[in-house]
């Protein structure tokens, strides 16, 4: 197949982790014959220092036109001054909202080669493979604020659409994997929770009566995420119990450096990006961890392009690299010795040939 990849490097490590991107979309290109046309564009502070913009015209215009994106990290303290009238963050805000991506997917998964690298113990950890499913463009964090010198308000609202296209996507996705499905919510508080769960109990049995659904309290789900993780498959959730709940699962994998994402909306366009940051303290040595990125790779490839063997491949090579001892440094035990940014996507590139 032919495919348009708009890439965006942005700022620290992320022009380290998509010159690794690059290489592994090659590489897949030549292994499966398919031609994977990337064009790289500016994101973020890079984006503001050549144009004053965070998402310039011409990035939009070559994500409009790709058929997938993949983004390496935004920001940095060169532009986090907090009265900064253009930051770093709002390309991203502005890429999600010219994409349309709604739901944002966080595979977890933990490699038992790596169950050192995480602060809980070997035998939680054994067997966890899950994915997140979090809304990404409703609830509280974009909801009507107000505040005065004695009071401040977050308005939270969801709308019955808005949930049903976010299970939906979970549900689907539960249905190509394990086909179990828990929501989490605060139905016992919050009305937009009690919604929640509403349309989630109508919708499950009536279209995908074949998923088993779990529902869990948002506070439980804190709590179970750490006593039983393995036992999840996949679990949805609103914007804001997703953004903390997602934080506390990447820590089951031991580093921010091994986790990607994906943001999906309506089309078949998506976002890829891993879900670490620029990274500053490491930027320019050379020391990044590339598999989160390399693993939003295997996600662009299955949901945007639907080259589900070429994923699994991607997805194995990793593995692979990770079983025969290559380690960068986030990732190492103590004393371990540990391979550059550049060592570390060589050899999962073995994996590809
Ligand atoms: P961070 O994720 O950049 O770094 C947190 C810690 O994890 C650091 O010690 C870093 O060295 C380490 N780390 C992160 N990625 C790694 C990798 N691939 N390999 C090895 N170690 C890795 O978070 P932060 O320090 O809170 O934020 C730094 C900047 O990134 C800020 O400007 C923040 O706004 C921005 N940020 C951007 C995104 C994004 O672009 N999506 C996400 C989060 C933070």
């Amino acid at each position: 197949m032919e495919a348009l990849i708009t890439l965006l490097p942005g700022d620290g490590i992320g022009p380290e982790v998509t010159e690794c991107t690059q290489k592994v979309l090659d590489a897949v290109a030549t292994m499966f014959g398919h031609t994977f046309n990337c064009d790289t564009q500016r994101i973020g502070g890079a984006a503001i220092d050549a144009t004053g913009n965070p998402l310039p015209a011409a990035t939009i215009a070559s994500c409009e036109a790709a058929d997938a994106v993949f983004l390496g990290a935004v920001g940095g303290p060169k532009w986090s001054d907090p009265n900064a009238k253009v930051r770093p963050e709002q390309g991203l805000l502005g890429l999600r909202s010219v994409l349309g991506v709604f739901a944002n997917l966080r595979p977890v998964k933990v490699y038992s080669e790596l169950v050192g690298a995480s602060p809980l113990r070997p035998e939680i950890l054994e067997g966890v493979d899950l994915v997140f499913v979090r809304e990404l463009t409703g609830g509280i964090y974009f909801g009507e604020k107000t505040r005065d010198a004695t009071s401040a308000s977050d308005l939270c609202t969801y709308t019955v659409d808005e949930i049903e296209r976010i299970v939906r996507v979970a549900a689907r996705l539960a249905a190509e994997r394990n086909g179990r499905l828990c929501s989490i919510d605060k139905a016992n508080v919050l009305e937009t929770s009690r919604l929640w769960r509403n349309v989630t109990d109508r919708l499950m049995p009536s279209e995908f009566p074949d998923i088993e659904l779990e529902t869990l309290l948002v506070d439980a789900a804190a709590m179970h995420l750490l006593s039983r993780p393995a036992d999840f498959d996949v679990l949805v959730t609103e914007n804001m119990f997703g953004d903390i709940l997602t934080d506390e699962a990447s820590m089951l994998a031991g580093s921010l450096g091994m986790l990607p994402s994906a943001s999906l909306g309506t089309s078949t366009v998506g976002l890829y990006e891993p879900i670490h940051g620029s990274a500053p303290d490491i930027a320019g040595k050379g020391v990044a961890n590339p598999c989160a990125s390399i693993a939003s790779v295997a996600l662009l490839l299955r949901h945007s392009l639907g080259l589900h063997a070429e994923a699994l491949a991607v997805e194995q090579a990793i593995g692979q690299a990770i079983a025969a001892g290559a380690r960068t440094a986030d990732i190492a035990a103590a004393g371990e010795a540990y391979i550059s940014t550049t060592e570390m996507t060589a050899e999962i590139l073995r994996g590809l040939n």
